[in-house]
């Protein structure tokens, strides 16, 4: 027997692939809405034949109204988890208007139809870039906000919105109140076990991981390490990675949350999702090489404009409220993203 059915906007994507494996899993439907702009349509096959499910895909852009009326009125679904957005901070500062209209009035047009559907609970992908730098590198969910790009920016409006919207229908008492979780995520690595999906970024990826993986198959010469020189044990910059099936698991545990009485009154509620360990930029390359055997050719290179010395998650308002830890460590992480990446060198072909 299906538990109820979960709307995943975005679901041909990295992090939204992997929920839809974890969801069909743990007996939920499934229905995907992705306009494909970063994504292939091979990952939803994969999806089907990892999980021996079938899940209905909607090729359409959440800014399209009528589009989503119809999946609303077609499915009947309970949640929507919400990872639809453009994600590549260096391209929100040169094209900021095409980040605001994807990702802000993107999710407006979203919460629209979910309202006239009468759908009120959202899973909603936010990320640590939501707050102000930290000097000590460390972060609850109670330190203030101030994103320093328009990515991250769209993700603290987002925010609002979302707090907004539940806000009033509490004080309403409007039917059923909103019941929304925005998970913060902190940096999500690796692949699920089965090496079948992962990440595939376009042309030559932003983010570390891709860019190791690449250097290590041969495809990219070289790692430029951005900054030497911060002030952390070895000189490279820290963060917290995360393994994306400990990541969507979090998603599984905030949907149980929100249909516990733990969400009862409604309402917007925050959480980190990370490990709340931090690792180097060196640390990653070594232990990658321990764990592969392939050596990684880098040099350092001059730090990379916007980014911090450290980040890492304070993890316990997850575990004290979501019942949720991250249990893969980073060899894990590293041994399942370098399985996707061998058995797919040139990520998904349709
Ligand atoms: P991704 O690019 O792989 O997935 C996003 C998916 O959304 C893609 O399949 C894309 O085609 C789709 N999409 C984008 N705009 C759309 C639109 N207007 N209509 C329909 N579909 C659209 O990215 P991801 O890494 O899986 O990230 C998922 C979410 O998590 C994003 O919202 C991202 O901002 C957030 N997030 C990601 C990270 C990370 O490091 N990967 C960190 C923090 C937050
Ligand atoms: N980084 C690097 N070389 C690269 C890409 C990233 O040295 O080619 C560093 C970056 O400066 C940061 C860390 O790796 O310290 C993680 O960067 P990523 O872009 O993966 O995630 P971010 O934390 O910036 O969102």
């Amino acid at each position: 027997m299906n538990k109820h059915t979960v709307l995943v906007t975005g679901g041909a994507g990295f992090i939204g692939s992997h929920a839809c494996v974890e969801l069909l899993q743990a007996g939920y439907g499934v229905v995907v809405v992705d306009n494909l702009v970063n994504s292939k349509a091979e990952a939803l096959s994969r999806v089907e034949r990892i999980t021996g499910k079938t899940l209905p895909f909607y090729q359409a852009d959440i800014r399209d109204k009528p589009a989503l009326t119809e999946i609303f009125a077609k499915e009947s679904i309970a949640t929507v988890m919400h990872f639809a957005g453009l994600k590549a901070v260096g391209e929100s500062c040169e094209q900021p208007l095409n980040y605001y209209h994807n990702n802000v009035y993107g999710t407006l047009v979203l919460l629209e139809a979910m309202r006239d559907a009468n759908v009120k609970q959202m899973v909603f992908s936010s990320s640590a870039t939501v707050y102000q730098p930290s000097a000590t590198g460390e972060y609850s969910e109670d330190f203030p906000l101030g994103a320093i790009n328009p990515y991250g920016r769209s993700k603290v409006i987002i925010e609002d919105i979302l707090r907004d919207v539940s806000a009033v229908d509490k004080i309403k008492q409007n039917g059923a109140p909103w019941k929304i979780a925005l998970l913060r995520y902190f940096n999500p690595i690796g692949a699920h076990e089965c090496g079948m999906i992962g990440e595939d970024p376009n042309g030559i990826p932003n983010n570390l991981m891709p860019y190791v993986l690449q250097v290590a198959i041969g495809k990219l010469r070289q790692l430029s390490v951005f900054g030497n020189d911060y002030p952390t044990p070895d000189g490279t910059g820290i963060r917290d990675y995360i393994h994306v099936v400990d990541l969507v698991k979090g998603h599984i545990k905030a949907i149980e949350a929100i249909e516990s009485d733990k969400f009862k009154a409604g309402g917007c509620h925050a959480y980190n999702l990370g490990t709340g360990k931090g690792y180097s930029v060196l640390d990653i390359v070594n232990t990658f090489e321990k764990v592969t055997g392939r050596k990684v050719n880098y040099q350092f290179a001059p730090r990379r404009t916007g980014d911090l010395a450290e980040s890492f998650a304070n993890p316990e308002r997850a575990a004290r409220e979501l019942d949720w830890v991250a249990e893969k460590n980073l060899d894990d992480m590293i041994t399942d993203a370098w399985n996707w990446q061998v058995k797919n060198p040139q990520g998904y072909v349709d």
